[in-house]
C-alpha cells in the first residue's frame, strides 16, 4: 500500500511503499568489500543459494585465490539436528590453517542464517578468544530479509567500528573520518586533496588493511562519503565523533559542496579553498561538458536500489539538465540526505521502499528515456524498447571525486548513446551545434 508523506524540502510527496521490492541482498557487498580490504577474508554462513549469488557475482576472481567463501547450512543444520556453532569452528580452523595470511575474518550473516536466529556475535566472541583476535573475528548481517546491497557494506562498517579495541578508542583521536567505501584512486586522489586543504589525521573507513584502525574520540569529526551509512553514522557518533552535514560528492557541484562542509568545520581560508580546488573543478565541468549533449532534456526514472539515487539525481539534473521523473530509494535517512533532497527541482516524485508491479506501472505509464534500475527488471524493460541502466554499476564503479566526473557522466550516457547509434538518430553534439 501506498502513502504519501510530507517532505522536508521543495519536491513533490513522497510515496512510501511497503510492497514487493527486487534488489539485491546485503551479501553483494563483499564484491567491493573484499578487494578494498585485500587481507580480510569474508565467510557467509548460508545456503547454497548464498553461495551461488556470491560466485557469480564475484566471478573475476577467477585469476587470484577468492577472499570469500561460504559456509554451507544443509538441511541437518536447518532442522537444528547439528550443532551450527561446532560445524562453524571446524570449517574456520580449515580456513585458517590454509590461508594463514588472513588479518581479519569476517562472518556474514545471510538469510537461512537469521531464520535459524543463529548467533553469529557469540560465535565472533569464541573464535576471538579461541584465536586471540590473530585474526580478528567480526561479523554483521548481509540478510536479503532485511538488507538491500548497499546496506551490507552499512552493516559491515558500523561491526568495524564497534569492534574497535578499547585502547585505539582512547589513543590520539583521528581529526577526520571519511566513512565510505571509495576506490582506491578516490581514495587517493581526496587524500591529497584534504591535504592539500591542510588537513590532518585523516583516516578511511574501511582501510586498505584491517590494521588500519581508526581512532575516534570526541575530538574526531566524520563525514560520510556514502549515503547509505546510517548504521555507520550511530556507531560513529556513540564512539564520539561528530557528523559533518553535507551533499556527497558526485559531480563538480556534489564534489565541491562535500570538501566546502569539510573545510569549513577546519577553517580553511576561502583562498586556499580555491587555490586547491580551482583546476580540478574546470577539468571535472569539462569532462562533464562532453557528455552533456546525450543527457540533457532526457526524462529518467531511477528505481530504488542503492539509496544513492537523491544524490545521482541531483547530479543528474543540476550538472547535466536531464528531467528526472521519480527518485526511488530503499531507504530516505532524512537527516542524511536532507541536503540532495533540498537541491531536486520542484514537485520531483520521491519513493521510498519498494511496490515493484506498481512501480513498474507508473514507469511505463511515464515512457522514460532512460531507467536506472536492478538487473532482474532491467531486461524486461530492454525487451520493451526502453533504455536502461544498471543500478548497481554505481556502487563497485569508481565515481566519486573531480577526476571521476567524467566517467560518471559517461554511466547515464553510454545507453543513451547505444540506442542512438542502433535507431540511427543524429548524434546529439550536431543537435546541439545547429
Ligand atoms: S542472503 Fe538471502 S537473499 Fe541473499 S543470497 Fe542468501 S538466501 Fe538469497
Amino acid at each position: 500500500m501506498n502513502q504519501p508523506l510530507p517532505t522536508p524540502c521543495n519536491t513533490g510527496s513522497t510515496i512510501r511503499q511497503r510492497g514487493q521490492h527486487e534488489v539485491f541482498c546485503g551479501l553483494t557487498s563483499i564484491i567491493w568489500l573484499h578487494r578494498k580490504i585485500p587481507d580480510a577474508f569474508f565467510l557467509v554462513v548460508g545456503s547454497r543459494t548464498c553461495a551461488h549469488l556470491i560466485q557469480s557475482a564475484a566471478g573475476v576472481m577467477i585469476f587470484s585465490e577468492p577472499r570469500f567463501a561460504t559456509a554451507i547450512m544443509d538441511e541437518r543444520d536447518l532442522a537444528g539436528m547439528a550443532d551450527m556453532h561446532d560445524e562453524l569452528d571446524e570449517v574456520v580452523e580449515k580456513l585458517l590453517e590454509r590461508r594463514p595470511e588472513i588479518r581479519m575474518l569476517v562472518l556474514v550473516g545471510s538469510c537461512p542464517s537469521e531464520v535459524i536466529k543463529f548467533d553469529l556475535g557469540r560465535a565472533a566472541e569464541r573464535l576471538n578468544a579461541r584465536y586471540a583476535s590473530r585474526p580478528r573475528v567480526l561479523c554483521y548481517s548481509g540478510s536479503g530479509i532485511e538488507t538491500t546491497f548497499t546496506q551490507g557494506e552499512d552493516n559491515f562498517l558500523a561491526a568495524l567500528v564497534r569492534g574497535l579495541p578499547g585502547d585505539i578508542r582512547s589513543g590520539r583521536p583521528a581529526q577526520l573520518v571519511v566513512a565510505g567505501s571509495l576506490a582506491d584512486v578516490v581514495e587517493d586522489q581526496m587524500a591529497r586533496l584534504l591535504a592539500d586543504l591542510g588537513i590532518e589525521d585523516v583516516v578511511f573507513l574501511p582501510g586498505r588493511s584491517s590494521d588500519v584502525l581508526a581512532p575516534i574520540g570526541p575530538q574526531t569529526r566524520y563525514v560520510l562519503a556514502q549515503p547509505y551509512l546510517g548504521a555507520t553514522a550511530a556507531a560513529l557518533e556513540s564512539a564520539g565523533a561528530r557528523r559533518i552535514d553535507g551533499i556527497f560528492p558526485l559531480g563538480e557541484e556534489g564534489t565541491t559542496a562535500w570538501l566546502q562542509a569539510i573545510a569549513t568545520t577546519f577553517g580553511v581560508s576561502a583562498s586556499r579553498f580555491e587555490a586547491v580546488t580551482a583546476a580540478p573543478r574546470r577539468r571535472a565541468r569539462e569532462a562533464t561538458a562532453h557528455y552533456r549533449p546525450w543527457i540533457e532534456g532526457k526524462r529518467i526514472f531511477l528505481f530504488p536500489d542503492s539509496q544513492m539515487e537523491p544524490s545521482l539525481a541531483r547530479y543528474l539534473n543540476r550538472e547535466l539538465d536531464a528531467e528526472i521523473i521519480e527518485v526511488g530509494s530503499p531507504y530516505l535517512h532524512r537527516e542524511h540526505v536532507a541536503g540532495e533532497l533540498a537541491m531536486l527541482p520542484p514537485g520531483v516524485s520521491i519513493s521510498e521502499g519498494q511496490d515493484v508491479e506498481v512501480q513498474i506501472d507508473r514507469c511505463r505509464a511515464a515512457r522514460p528515456d532512460l531507467i536506472v534500475c536492478g538487473m532482474g527488471l532491467a531486461n524486461p524493460f530492454e525487451a520493451q524498447g526502453l533504455v536502461t541502466k544498471w543500478s548497481i554499476e554505481f556502487a563497485f564503479t569508481p565515481i566519486q571525486g573531480y577526476e571521476q566526473a567524467g566517467d560518471l557522466a559517461e554511466l547515464f550516457a553510454r545507453p543513451l548513446m547505444r540506442q542512438g547509434l542502433l535507431s540511427g538518430a543524429a548524434s546529439p553534439s550536431r543537435r546541439v551545434a545547429s
